[in-house]
């Protein structure tokens, strides 16, 4: 772990529970911010860019999903974990579908949520070991992010949300394996009614628009037994 204190962002209403997160994370070394309601955390996050937030759902003005959804909308990308109150599935299910990385269902254990917090900002931190990337050749093929596009020596494609957030997880993890799994909880992050086939799919789709020849790919290729892999090298 470097020697920057990691930002935890905790958005909850519920005064003891605030007390004991904080002291929590505290004592583990990470810089809290505390907000009680989703209008304050959305304030905070336009000072400090926090690594990671831990956002309740039930809270007075804004709900959290729609907290959420403003933070996914505005571009921010650390990783949310929503609290949930205990037999909320459809909570789930709907803070997974608007960007949230995970849940964990109140009332917790202070290590399951630590656990779940390393666990979220290790794979942050790997997402971004790149660094943020705008564009990536391929060959005679530009693919810019940022503007969602493919520049091609033919045309230019629009690529979707979803395919530039599939190129970004392949390149952050270029040259190496990616089983479709990987892919189901980063990319679709378990949204509902989706399977590796939703990924197979996807990734037949994007090859017809960043290889020359999809057939044959030469970038983003298949391993069999195995998932994909974009080579960069
Ligand atoms: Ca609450």
């Amino acid at each position: 772990m470097s020697s920057k204190k990691k930002h935890v962002l905790i958005c909850e209403d519920e005064p003891s529970l605030i007390f004991t997160l904080q002291d929590t994370l505290e004592n583990e070394g990470y810089e809290v911010h505390v907000a009680k309601e989703g209008q304050e955390a959305l304030d905070i996050i336009k000072n400090i860019e926090p690594d990671l937030m831990l956002l309740d759902i039930m809270l007075p003005g804004m709900s959290g999903f729609d907290v959420c959804k403003k933070i996914r909308e505005d571009k921010h990308t650390f990783p949310i974990i929503m609290l949930t109150a205990r037999d909320q599935e459809i909570d789930k299910v709907t803070g997974l579908n608007i960007g949230a990385d995970d849940y964990i269902t109140k009332p917790f254990g202070v290590k399951e949520l630590l656990a779940r917090i390393h666990a979220r900002l290790r794979r942050a931190n790997s997402y971004s070991k790149t660094g943020p990337i705008d564009f990536l050749q391929l060959g005679d093929i530009k693919i810019e992010l940022n503007e969602s596009k493919v520049i091609r020596p033919d045309k230019e494609i629009e690529l979707t949300t979803r395919e530039v957030e599939l190129i970004r997880f392949l390149i952050s993890n270029a040259n190496e394996p990616v089983s479709r799994d990987a892919l189901l909880e980063n990319v679709w992050r378990y949204e509902y009614s989706t399977n590796t086939r939703t990924v197979d799919v996807h990734i037949s789709k994007l090859r017809g628009k960043i290889e020359m020849q999809p057939d044959d790919p030469r970038y983003l290729v298949t391993l069999h037994g195995v998932g994909y892999m974009l080579k960069l090298s």
